[in-house]
């Protein structure tokens, strides 16, 4: 399969990981949007928001638990993060597999103007 993030997951495509567990990896973004911008993906290939299964339940609430985890040990629990999932072309998903954007390090803009 041509996905990148499957890539980075078997460890062909290097990545400046920050956590992995059996099911979970995270990873810097290579293009970050903030002082801390960090990718927190499924191990397993699930495209979008729109693909998860009622079986995958266990495995997304996980992955805010791992989020959760990763903004204690970057310092911005208490100051404030963003998690964001974009879903699909109006969304601005670029790579199709199911990833949480933690961002976070400075006064992010707000969503409502
Ligand atoms: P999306 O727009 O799909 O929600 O987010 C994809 C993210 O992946 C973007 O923020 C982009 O900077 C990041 N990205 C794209 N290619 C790579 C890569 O090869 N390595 C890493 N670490 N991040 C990447
Ligand atoms: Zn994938």
């Amino acid at each position: 399969m041509d996905c990148l993030f499957c890539k980075i997951v078997e460890g062909t495509i290097p990545s400046s990981q920050v956590f992995e567990n059996e099911r979970i990896v995270a990873f810097r973004d290579i293009a970050p949007a903030a002082p801390i911008h960090i990718l927190i993906i499924p191990k397993k290939h699930i495209p979008t928001m729109n693909d998860v299964a009622d079986e995958d339940g266990p495995l997304i609430a996980e992955l805010f638990a791992v989020a959760r985890q990763i903004a204690k040990e970057q310092g911005i629990d208490e100051s404030g993060y963003r998690l964001v999932n974009n879903v699909n072309r109006d969304g601005g998903q670029v790579v199709y597999h199911l990833h949480l954007h933690l961002l976070g390090g400075s006064k992010l803009s707000s969503l409502s103007g």
